[in-house]
């Protein structure tokens, strides 16, 4: 028996009672009022990764600075990627202006009208493309994120490992084999919600509250916290890097990242890698600037990407003279803060800069 038999008639029975529970316990997100494609859309790409109460401000900000895709499609790179500074992950960001200008060239502004045409665009991959089509487009295709695969998880006491890419694939399979035709945008909304709200990771599920209780197998056999089963992760590699805090008649050192690979295209402190002392910085940079008398040390920080961990020293100099070559762009505290997107790996040495964050 397939996988897709041999679950749904188990799943079938929570559809009527999740969909009563969502109407009457969903929360009210500033995405849900008016979902347009556009709007949730952006929601969907800003949620992934990132907590829903930390999206809300960005969100906000993000539709009054962006009203429209054709906004959207022309804002300069840098005025994007302020608007995206803190929530991270800066990639989703330049693919949801390359969606739009697609959009915007290819379809003359109008967004697509079939799951398949969302998939095509840059950065929406099947749940993204689940997601919209269902809840503002009203068609019957599932959305299945890391809440939806915990809680089949537990329902079906999953003895498999939801992070093996066939796994999703099937437990795709199954969310469409038992999604209403006829509320697709609610189901998958309301399978979300209660794992974001109720069926929380770990070891806290709050089954006391759960609509699903009755239909759980994994709260029938009091074993809630073994599911769902991952295979361990591999520990983040760590990389020291000393980074410089030059300062030269009131303005900061800045240098642009690279357009591709981590945190493509943001401006960041000059850095090298390594745990560097005060000569060796020194040498490093004597061909671009004459420093002025000791530096400070900067206070050590931490920061951790998906895969990566950075753990950063470093100096801070006055500059006394910027020679022939120099690559960096001098930046005022009020640019750093206002115009010049900064991953915020190097928020610790922002307020040494008279910058708040
Ligand atoms: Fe999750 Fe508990 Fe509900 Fe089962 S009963 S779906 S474990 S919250």
């Amino acid at each position: 028996m397939d996988f897709v038999e041999a679950h749904a008639a188990a799943l079938f029975p929570i559809c009527r009672p999740l969909l009563d529970w969502y109407a009457a316990a969903h929360r009210q997100l500033p995405w849900r009022e008016a979902p347009t494609p556009y709007r949730v859309w952006v929601s969907e790409i800003m949620l992934q990764q990132t907590r829903v109460q930390a999206v809300i401000p960005y969100y906000e900000r993000f539709l009054s600075l962006f009203p429209d895709v054709g906004a959207l499609a022309e804002a300069p790179q840098d005025r994007l990627l302020k608007a995206w500074e803190g929530l991270g992950y800066y990639s989703r960001a330049r693919n949801l202006q390359k969606a739009a200008q697609q959009i915007c060239q290819r379809l003359g502004g109008r967004f697509p009208e079939t799951y398949e045409g969302w998939l095509s665009l840059p950065g929406v991959g099947p749940y993204t493309a689940g997601a919209v089509c269902s809840i503002a487009l009203g068609l019957p295709v599932p959305a299945v994120d890391g809440n939806v695969l915990r809680v089949f998880a537990r329902l079906l006491a999953l003895e498999e490992d939801i992070g093996a890419p066939a796994v999703k694939r099937e437990m795709t399979r199954l969310a469409a084999a038992i999604l209403p035709a006829d509320r697709p945008g609610e189901f998958n909304q309301a399978l979300m919600e209660l794992g974001a709200t109720v069926c929380l990771p770990g070891k806290t599920p709050l089954c006391g509250s759960c609509p699903l209780s009755g239909h759980c197998r994994a709260f029938s056999d009091q074993n809630q916290a073994l599911f769902p089963l991952k295979s361990p992760k591999k520990p983040r590699k760590i990389q020291p890097i000393t980074v410089f805090l030059l300062s030269y008649q009131g303005q900061f050192a800045l240098i642009r990242r690279p357009d591709t690979g981590l945190l493509a295209g943001l401006w960041e402190f000059p850095h090298a890698d390594g745990t560097l002392d005060a000569a060796q910085s020194a040498a490093l940079l004597a061909d671009w600037v004459r420093l002025a008398g000791p530096p400070d040390r900067l206070e050590p920080a931490v920061h951790i990407f998906t895969h990566l961990q950075w753990h950063m020293t470093g100096w801070k100099w006055d500059v006394g003279e910027v020679l022939p070559g120099c690559p960096f762009q001098w930046a005022l505290p009020r640019q750093l803060q206002n115009q010049y997107p900064i991953p915020s790996a190097f928020s610790p040495f922002l307020f040494q800069c008279n910058c708040e964050k």
